[in-house]
């Protein structure tokens, strides 16, 4: 017996992505890392990756304001 169901493939990266419970949906790690990827855009919407970016940079708001020169 396996337990293949609990991973998660993305086919376009080649790796194995982790389903470690409903509050840790692997496709949101997995569109933090590799936002260009195909196929969680195919999978779970452009806007699911847009979605997920917006978060990644409100976390990372210090190093977006230095890198991209945001002013407010
Ligand atoms: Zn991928």
């Amino acid at each position: 017996m396996s337990r293949l169901q609990d991973i998660v493939r993305c086919f376009a990266c080649n790796v194995g992505l982790k389903n470690r419970g409903p509050d840790d949906p692997p496709w949101i790690k997995h569109a933090q890392s590799f936002p260009q990827c195909q196929y969680v855009r195919h999978v779970k919407s452009e806007e699911f990756t847009n979605l997920v970016q917006m978060m990644t940079d409100q976390s990372d708001e210090e190093v977006s304001h230095h890198v991209l020169g945001c002013e407010y």
